[in-house]
């Protein structure tokens, strides 16, 4: 089974800044596509902030099994009804990737329910990323640790729920820690956040990062088939019930309402 995956990309610093587009001369989210393709079980798409939709099509949802997201300078024009499409799909089972800057995204503050920020410096400092779930799946292939050579620096208090796991901590030259890996499950959905990718460095040409989000996005995909309606919330009648009741007291709400949002 090959693993349809979407790379979402921002697409405004690769064109707006001389550094980033030296850098990325496919764009951050093309190096990031490219990559996953030399995966011979993932097929990797693109889609920008710029397409109808930025991409997000219900039509393209539905066939995306993992959903990667990096966005930075934009946050604030993606348009909220593509965000609720977006959760939605991660509600139904479609897998999340959101990487670095992404932290302050639409989709990932949705899905987290909390400020979601950090602190941060842009000095090009060396970051060492441990791993601290030993046999994670994944971390598979990645030693003890490994270092990015120039980093942004982001530190904790790092403004997110408490994690299901914590796969990576990093280590910063000028002294902060951050969690850098960490999942969640939304709903039906798989949700990893990965921390390294600032735009002005080469972070994602790296093979450590590359096979992290590789090994990312087979463990996000949910082979099971995405829930029709994730938000449904059904009244059951009483002889539905899987126990057998006789209906009784007073009641607010009449047989059959849909009931109140
Ligand atoms: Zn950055």
């Amino acid at each position: 089974m090959v693993i349809r995956t979407t790379v979402w990309g921002e697409n405004v610093h690769e064109h707006k800044n001389k550094t980033v587009a030296e850098v990325y001369p496919l764009t951050m989210h093309g190096t990031i596509a490219e990559a996953l393709n030399r995966d011979p079980g993932i097929a990797a798409t693109t889609v920008t902030l710029q397409d109808p939709d930025h991409g997000m099509t219900a039509e393209k949802l539905a066939e995306t099994d993992v959903l990667i997201w990096w966005g930075h300078a934009a946050h604030v024009q993606v348009q909220d009804a593509v965000v609720e499409r977006v959760c939605d799909a991660v509600w139904g089972g479609m897998g999340i990737i959101f990487l670095h800057s992404a932290h302050f995204s639409k989709p990932f503050k949705r899905l987290m329910g909390a400020p979601c920020n950090l602190t941060w410096r842009e000095a090009g400092e060396r970051e060492r990323l441990w791993v601290t779930s030993r046999n994670h799946p994944i971390a598979a292939g990645i030693g003890d640790s490994f270092t990015l050579e120039h980093e942004e620096m982001y530190g904790e208090p790092f403004g997110v729920p408490e994690p299901l796991e914590t796969v990576f901590v990093s280590w910063f030259q000028g002294g902060e820690v951050f969690r850098s890996g960490l999942t969640y499950k939304r709903g039906a959905g798989n949700v990893f956040y990965f921390r390294p990718g600032h735009e002005t460095y080469p972070t994602y040409h790296d093979a450590n990062v590359q096979r992290v989000i590789a090994n990312a996005v087979k463990w996000a995909h949910n082979p099971a088939a995405r829930l029709a309606d994730p938000n449904a919330a059904p009244n059951v009648p009483v002889d539905k019930a899987p126990e057998k009741i006789t209906e009784r007291g007073p009641k607010l709400h009449s047989h059959g309402e849909e009931g109140l949002r």
